[in-house]
Parts: C-alpha cells; sequence; structure tokens
C-alpha cells in the first residue's frame, strides 16, 4: 500500500538542500525576469534530500515538494493595474509568489540514494530540475 508522506516545504526545511535558499530564490526569480534564456544552457539540478524509513521505502509512495515560485499574475498581465484600478489580484504587483505543491512519487522497493528527476516547465521554470535523492534511514 503506497504511502503518503505528507509535504516538504522548500520554504521550511531550507537546510536539507542546495544551492542554498537565497541562491534558489535568487535563481528562481531571475528566472521570471529573462523570458528568454539561451536555449544550449543546461538545466540545472534543483537538489532535495528526502530520508525515507525503511519501512516507506519498502512501500513506496509520493511526497509534496513546496516549491517557492512566483507567477507573473494572470489577471493584469504583470502590469498591476487593470485600467485606471490597482489589480486586485496581486495588489498591483504584478506578481504572484506562493508554494507550489510538486508531487514527486517513488516507486516501492527502491534503496538507497534512488533519485527522481522532475523538470518544472508546468510551474514555468525552464531552466532547473528538480532533483530528489531519497536516503533510507532509520533515524528520522
Ligand atoms: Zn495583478
Amino acid at each position: 500500500m503506497p504511502t503518503g508522506l505528507g509535504t516538504a516545504s522548500l520554504t521550511r526545511s531550507f537546510h536539507s538542500y542546495r544551492p542554498s535558499f537565497d541562491e534558489l530564490f535568487d535563481r528562481i526569480f531571475n528566472n521570471f525576469r529573462q523570458t528568454s534564456q539561451p536555449k544550449s544552457k543546461p538545466r540545472e539540478n534543483l537538489n532535495v534530500v528526502i530520508t525515507l524509513t525503511p519501512d516507506q521505502a519498502f512501500r513506496g509512495g509520493q511526497i509534496n515538494v513546496a516549491l517557492l515560485t512566483e507567477l507573473t499574475c494572470p489577471s493584469c498581465s504583470g502590469q498591476g493595474w487593470i485600467g485606471v484600478y490597482e489589480c486586485w489580484r496581486c495588489n498591483g504587483n504584478g506578481i504572484l509568489s506562493g508554494e507550489y505543491p510538486v508531487i514527486i512519487s517513488f516507486p516501492s522497493g527502491i534503496s538507497d540514494n534512488h533519485v527522481v528527476r522532475k523538470p518544472l516547465d508546468y510551474y514555468e521554470i525552464k531552466n532547473l530540475y528538480l532533483t530528489v535523492h531519497f536516503r533510507i534511514s532509520e533515524m528520522l
């Protein structure tokens, strides 16, 4: 029976991944400013370490990784204004920030150092992979 492990928040468990939180935030933030990334630029990995118990690893399941990101406000297209009115949705900022859960599934019977890599295009992040490294330990 697969088990849901709840949410691993990148904003709260910032000790468990690299690059550092500031570095990551800059990179994601810049990603929204630079819409024309050179195509030849290789994707980089955002590495997250998730520790499972042997039982969880045996059963398999999925975990939500909460990704802090910013998106262009869809109501005002990033302008901050709708006509002469301040945008109600983003309060005139033109951007919306929030945590977006990325669901990472892992099969049953995975071994230590199992890696799951997921592109983040869906979240408007074009040049990053979310790379989850599963560790197995009794000590949680
Ligand atoms: Zn807006």
